[in-house]
């Protein structure tokens, strides 16, 4: 694996590759990234200063806890509210900010907030806590849905009845399609998630070529992966014949990872999806199946949350759907910044606005 590594962060490999970008020509095109960890990556790599100034990047919504919606945020507040709950959940989610405050400020007055690796660690919880109700706030896409069903059915099987989901798992690929249909910017190809595409494969990406007519290619998260997966979107652009490749062949395959999605849809069916920046898109939500409602958490705990509207000033939806760079946002570096965030953007790891207040300086 070190070696691996050395090589996919290899000077050499790079130059080379950066040589041959740099035959492409001087037109314009505008490739976007879908996948948080691709966008601190092409940051902490300095990627996008290494291309000609002809290739622009942009980010998109790759960030899964960017992409959850305030009302979900709200939801999980009032129910971490609730007598008797343990609320668990992913670290990067606590301090994003809810219409009003966060998971962190009511840990700090007095709520019992547990941040855990994995949704069998909040089952275990559970197990230990049997006087105690365990919800774990499940965000993700893809890649992380397998393995909270597999949290449900274990559950299940061991008979413990004081767990729950509060369920905001999405799935990527009809999103990308209202992106690129949406008037707000013409990408010119598309850098698929590499994480996401373990899971689903490469297939559920051929409407883009068919219908969008622009290259999609699955990439890893070196250097060279990026740099590879760049040259073949070019080199697509140049022939003009867009398709989907895979140059992340060490993690992703045509059909994707089957046992996983056969996991997955034990448990879950798809349902509406409400993603910040992009709205509701049909069929991009995954809601718990009938079979397996007794550990939803939203029944288990009708919380009354209005919707409200996002922070003023806040253009988190406009960042993630790559209309405005961070840099156009009036209040970044202001009034918004890690110590302080206004948006979720700011906030999470994989944040396009905590890669530009990172590395963008
Ligand atoms: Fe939202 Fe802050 Fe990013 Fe502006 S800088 S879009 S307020 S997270």
């Amino acid at each position: 694996m070190k070696n691996l590594n050395k090589e996919l962060r290899n000077p050499a490999t790079v130059k080379a590759l950066l040589k041959k970008i740099k035959e492409f020509g001087p037109w314009p095109v505008t490739l976007m990234e879908v996948c948080g960890t691709h966008t601190m990556a092409i940051f902490r790599y300095g990627i996008k200063d290494m291309l000609p100034s002809n290739i622009r990047l942009l980010s998109g919504p790759g960030c899964p806890v960017c992409v959850t919606s305030l009302w979900t945020i709200d939801t999980a507040l009032e129910i971490a509210k609730q007598p008797g709950v343990i609320l668990t959940t992913f670290g990067d989610m606590v301090r994003v900010p809810g219409s009003r405050t966060s998971l962190a400020e009511l840990k700090a007055a007095g709520i019992d907030l547990r941040i855990v690796y994995s949704p069998l660690d909040a089952l275990q919880l559970a197990e230990e806590n049997p006087a105690r109700e365990v919800v774990f706030f499940a965000i993700g896409f893809e890649t992380t849905a397998p393995t909270i069903a597999a949290a449900v059915l274990s559950s299940c099987e061991r008979g413990i009845n004081n767990f729950f989901i509060l369920g905001s798992n999405k799935t990527v690929p009809q999103a990308l399609k209202v992106l690129l249909t949406g008037s707000d910017v013409k990408v010119d190809g598309l850098i698929c998630p590499g994480h996401v595409s373990t899971v689903i494969g490469s297939k559920p990406y051929e409407f883009i070529p068919r219908e969008m007519g622009i290259p999609a290619v699955i990439t890893g998260f070196e250097p060279v992966d990026i740099l590879q997966g760049i040259l073949l979107i070019i080199n697509q652009i140049k022939s003009d014949a867009p398709r989907v490749e895979i140059q992340y062949r060490r993690g992703v395959d045509k059909e994707g990872n089957t046992h996983a999605l056969a996991l997955l849809y034990q448990v879950f069916e798809p349902a509406d999806g409400y993603w910040r920046g992009l709205g509701e898109i049909p069929g991009t939500g995954l809601k718990i199946k009938k079979e397996y409602r007794d550990y939803d958490a939203a029944l288990r705990f009708p919380v009354r949350v209005p919707k409200m509207k996002e922070p003023v000033g806040c253009r988190c939806g406009d960042v993630l759907r790559g209309a405005i760079t961070p840099l156009e946002c009036p209040l970044f570096n202001n009034s918004c910044h890690p110590e302080k965030p206004v948006g979720a953007c700011m906030v999470s790891m994989e944040g396009i606005c905590a890669a530009y207040y990172k590395y963008g300086k």
